[in-house]
């Protein structure tokens, strides 16, 4: 799976990346993830190709700023995990969204659940439930392909916060154990910040102090 990464801007300093991933460098249908803001770039980045689903990893405003826009323009599917959809269809709820920055909030059309296939071309992704930054924080596993896009929930060197609105440290504990038992060849694509791998988090960053399930 191609994995393509556009950096959009929330607010100056404040970086949030979008990932275009389609099943082969001209595939014609694609998905776009976390659309956190900036829509034109991100249509420009897809060059007029066909997008199949936006997929949202969680509700936080920086990663659905741009979703109804590009909702819009593009007529895709919206996708997001069930516990966080009602946050990201009425973002007036919990305090977790902007509402000013989603004044048409696009609406999700398919509600997911952990071990959710979402089909790219002829590629997979399987949706893994990682509450614990938000209830319904989720990543997306290319098992053949050895990539995961990890949302807020772990980053290069760190773990996603859970002092906001749904946030639970617990929750974040367990949601990093299933992330563990991944292979460390995995690459690590977050929401902020640079590429990781599995391997490396296991080694130096927090993956290293919990117990793989
Ligand atoms: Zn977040
Ligand atoms: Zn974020």
């Amino acid at each position: 799976m191609q994995v393509e990464r556009v950096e959009v801007q929330i607010a100056p300093g404040f970086i949030e990346n979008c990932y275009i991933i389609s099943d082969a460098p001209d595939a014609t249908g694609v998905i776009v993830v976390d659309p956190g803001a900036q829509p034109r770039k991100i249509l420009k980045a897809l060059n007029k190709r066909k997008v199949d689903y936006i997929v949202l990893t969680h509700a936080h405003y920086d990663h659905i700023g741009a979703l109804s826009a590009l909702a819009r323009k593009t007529g895709a599917g919206v996708v997001a995990h069930a516990l966080d959809a009602e946050a990201i269809s009425n973002p007036s709820i919990r305090g977790i969204t902007v509402p000013h920055i989603l004044k048409k909030p696009a609406p999700v059309t398919w509600a997911v659940e952990d071990g959710d296939i979402i089909t790219v071309g002829s590629g997979q992704l399987r949706v893994i439930h990682t509450p614990g930054h938000t209830i319904g924080s989720m990543c997306l596993y290319d098992e053949a392909g050895h990539i995961l896009i990890a949302g807020d929930t772990l980053f290069y060197g760190a773990v996603g916060r859970t002092d906001l609105p749904t946030g639970d440290a617990t929750q974040q504990c367990e949601s990093l154990c299933k992330l563990a038992a991944l292979p460390d060849e995995t690459m690590v694509h977050p929401g902020h910040e640079e590429d990781t791998s599995i391997g490396r988090e296991r080694r130096y960053g927090f993956l290293g102090f919990v117990k793989a399930v």
